[in-house]
């Protein structure tokens, strides 16, 4: 090995190599077996807690309930599911959801995780490409009528045999045989699959196995400090890692008690967080502002709230001071993405709010990283900036029956590249500098301008399109569309057009700034420069229509 080769595999602080800190051992767990531990640990706890209004129409679970309950699950999926098979959950955060996500792990099957929010176009696509044999969902949410949808799509899915509404949820559950016969499931077995695009085409099925959501909700739990007397409050979609591995699999696996709001509205959040006795609660920025500006935040007693984590998006270092002075609060920022289950990084609760607003905190136990030049794939050196890598416990399996696009991903030592630039500093903490992959970050919600801009091509009155993520003080950022017209005489109807998208994407995706240009700024290779776009935006080179 050559001085430089040494120099890098040794790291920090010339290098932008961080090792793993092996002193914290990885578990062969699985999510079953966390939740049996658990439930022999302490049965009487609260484990789950649906968070509705008002409060004596909540239905909780003690552990002891949750195991017996998902133990009844996985015995009536047993019936009717292989062991490896796929079975899709497309509701809002429903306490049964979470049942489900212990059921269906029981019982070896596949969770193929749904936006609630999906068009049948998007629902169709997922429900295709995971070859699912069987679905549960709730009719109707938010006025997306969902189990019409589901009659839509199902004679073109000849996998798909098994339609189970949660509204005949209690029948289910009584069929299940009190003799049926689990599988054994491994901590190297698939667990879910969540649907997450890279800059081209369709979503990629993220295939994730128990080893790596088990521990990484544990060791994500340990460093934002759940504990077995503490009431964790979520808003964050069960859909999404966020929900089932941050929230679920952290708390459950403390012996905390878990409050799972159906969905965010600020009012409620806090009357759940005063009333439950919330100690901590994971958010995107943008429902932490939300909370902040209700007119009851100054009339809820807050106090024993601890704790609040954040992530998935840049938190603005005003914001980190506001929440941590305003809820007397101790803030974390997590870093992660689906492909690795999902924490890389996550502050410490002492990290100074600078840091927190500006860099990556220290990453997890067990979790290997190095910032490398994206051309020549060498470790660069500390304050370079390059593409984020890591590798461990944490790497998902594959993208789902994608060879190419899981190679172009993971690489053949193991590493799972992210997509995202960064420039780590000497102590391994690492501002983001940019993305590789093309995506927008709306109020948390990753959305892929890709999709909308395949759809608008498809438009008659379109020539050439570029989604782009603008900025914005209430999201983050929104999604506009700048469009070329076919015929420059005749600009298509915005109004027309965003009508066309909300057939087949849901409203978050829909472009809420439209634009008419005649030509883009372009790369040597003909590509649209995005960054230009912004940034002539940004100087107020273009008007809206
Ligand atoms: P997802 O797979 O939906 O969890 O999205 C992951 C992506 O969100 C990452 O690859 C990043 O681009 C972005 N992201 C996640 N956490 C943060 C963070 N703390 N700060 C900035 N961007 C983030």
């Amino acid at each position: 090995m050559g001085e430089a080769e040494a120099g890098k595999a040794r790291g920090l602080p010339e290098w932008s190599y961080v090792p793993a800190d092996t002193s914290e051992p990885i578990r062969e767990s699985t999510v079953g077996s966390v939740l049996r531990e658990v439930a022999a640990r302490c049965p009487d706890r609260m484990a789950l807690v649906e968070g509705i209004s008002p409060s004596e129409a909540r239905k909780t679970w003690t552990y002891a309930e949750l195991l017996a309950d998902s133990e009844t699950v996985a015995r009536a999926l047993a019936a009717r599911f292989e062991k490896g098979e796929r079975v899709a959950v497309w509701a809002p955060n429903i306490p049964e959801w979470v049942v489900l996500e212990f059921g269906a792990a029981l019982a070896g099957v596949v969770l193929v995780t749904v936006n609630p929010a999906y068009q049948p176009k998007e629902l169709h696509y997922v429900l295709e490409q995971s070859r699912s044999s069987g679905i549960f969902y709730l009719p109707a949410f938010r006025g997306n009528p969902m189990g019409r949808y589901l009659e839509e799509v199902r004679a073109d899915l000849p996998d798909l045999r098994e339609l189970i509404s949660f509204e005949d949820w209690a029948a289910f559950l009584a069929s299940a045989g009190p003799d049926q016969a689990l599988p054994e499931v491994r901590a190297d077995d698939p667990v879910q699959i969540q649907y997450t695009s890279g800059t081209t085409g369709f979503p990629k099925g993220a295939y994730l196995h128990h080893r790596g959501i088990t521990n990484n909700g544990r060791l994500f739990g340990q460093r934002f400090g759940v504990t077995d007397e503490d009431v964790y409050v979520n808003p964050m979609p069960l859909f999404h890692t966020g929900g089932c591995v941050l929230a679920v699999l952290s708390a459950i696996q403390a012996g905390a008690t878990l409050v799972c709001m159906v969905q965010f509205e600020p009012g409620l959040m806090l009357e759940l967080l005063e009333h439950e006795q919330a100690t901590h609660l994971l958010g995107v920025p943008t429902m932490l502002i939300a909370i902040m500006e209700h007119p009851d935040f100054s009339r809820r007693n807050l106090e024993r709230v601890r704790s609040v984590c954040s992530g998935g998006a840049t938190v603005p270092a005003d914001l980190v001071r506001r929440i941590e002075s305003t809820l007397g609060v101790k803030f974390s920022i997590i870093y992660g993405q689906t492909e690795s289950s999902p924490t890389i990084t996550l502050m410490k609760p002492d990290d100074t709010p600078e840091d927190k607003a500006s860099t990556l905190g220290p990453v997890l136990p067990q979790t290997e990283v190095k910032v490398i030049d994206p051309t020549t794939g060498e470790i660069v050196r500390t304050g370079e900036s390059g593409e984020l890598c890591t590798r461990g416990y944490l790497v998902m399996l594959e993208y789902f029956e994608m060879p190419d696009k899981t190679a172009e991903t993971i690489d053949e030592d193991g590493w799972l590249h992210t997509g995202d630039l960064v420039s780590m500093d000497e102590r391994g903490y690492a501002p983001i500098t940019g993305r590789l992959k093309d995506m927008i970050i709306r109020g948390g919600e990753n959305i892929y301008p890709r999709e909308i801009e395949e759809l608008l091509f498809e438009h008659p009155s379109v020539a050439d399109v570029a989604v782009v993520g603008l900025p914005d003080a209430k999201w983050g950022e929104v999604v506009a569309a700048f469009i070329r017209d076919a015929n420059p005489d005749a600009p298509a109807d915005d109004e027309a057009l965003q009508s066309y998208l909300r057939e087949h994407l849901a409203p978050t995706k829909t472009p809420k700034l439209w634009y008419h240009v005649d030509e883009f700024p372009l790369t040597g290779s003909g590509k649209i420069q995005k960054f230009a776009i912004r940034e002539t935006w940004e100087r107020g080179g273009y008007d809206a229509h």
